[in-house]
């Protein structure tokens, strides 16, 4: 795969990633200031990507200075601790401390936590999987270590771009996005893809609503006034507002949907929050 100059500032990394429909997670290389945003999956096959598209800007993974992650999932941060091996900087949402903890709280108990899951919503298959391979759930989870927390709303200076942190929970808690005004660019992690939508998952021994979260966060950047978003998938594209109306009626018709579901078995009564933010979102 061949990197992309965006501009004279930003090269856009492709890293593989084989065995996922995506293929890909982009990483974005800030020349000036020898800055990745988010890395790829923890594969050989991903670092080698990694390597030889950086030693087309003659650069090696060593010469990285920091890393800035949009968001904890694995495609995003897979090489980072490579990378802080090498010296480099790991910087992340400051949400990204409070979700670290309640993963590590999770795991503890996360064994127990899936297979209650799976008896409330069925699933007998997947129940015996992992009673099968509990070892996997055995291994002792420690915080990845974040050397800088950024704040919502905060302006960053990395070589030659101003970059504003916008939080942007939903696709996971510590989400952010990260705007450069003067050049009117958008990295949206996997805030807002051009094509697929940003997966939003729910679980029962959390406290939270990630659908009300993640189209809170779409309300936060659909007026941002920009020519260029750079996903963390998919592709590069341009028109971010009515990509994020999309987003809007495809939700609303799902919540539609599981709405007259519920009220078609007899659970009426548990379809009360489902309607909530349904009209919360109808208005919009
Ligand atoms: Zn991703």
């Amino acid at each position: 795969m061949n990197p992309e100059k965006i501009n004279e500032s930003i090269v856009q990394l492709k890293i593989p990633m084989s065995r996922n429909p995506l293929g890909k997670t982009f990483s974005y290389l800030l020349l000036e200031s020898k800055t990745l945003i988010d890395t790829g999956v923890p594969t050989e096959e991903a670092y080698q990507g990694l390597k030889d598209q950086l030693a087309e800007y003659n650069l090696k993974p060593q010469d990285i200075e920091r890393v800035i992650i949009t968001h904890l999932h694995n495609d995003h941060i897979g090489i980072v601790e490579t990378l802080r091996d090498y010296g480099a900087e790991i910087w992340a949402g400051a949400a990204a401390k409070t979700r670290q903890e309640q993963m590590v709280k999770e795991w503890e108990n996360l064994y127990e936590n899936t297979l209650r899951e799976l008896d409330l919503f069925g699933g007998q298959e997947y129940r015996n999987n992992i009673t099968r391979n509990r070892y996997v759930f055995k291994s002792d989870v420690k915080p990845m270590p974040i050397d800088r927390y950024l704040q919502d709303g905060e302006k960053i200076t990395v070589g030659d771009l101003e970059l504003k942190v916008i939080w942007t929970p939903g696709h996971s808690y510590e989400h952010i996005c990260l705007l450069n005004q003067a050049q009117r660019i958008l990295f949206s992690g996997d805030h807002v893809l051009p094509k697929i939508t940003s997966h939003v998952a729910l679980y029962s021994y959390r406290n939270h609503d990630p659908l009300n979260e993640y189209l809170t966060s779409l309300h936060k950047v659909e007026d941002i006034d920009v020519d260029t978003i750079l996903p963390g998938h998919e592709w590069i594209f341009h028109d971010l507002k009515p990509r994020i109306e999309q987003l809007y009626r495809h939700h609303r018709n799902r919540l539609d949907e599981m709405k007259a579901t519920l009220e078609d078995c007899a659970l009426k009564t548990n379809s009360e929050n489902i309607k909530e933010t349904g009209e919360r979102w109808r208005l919009r």
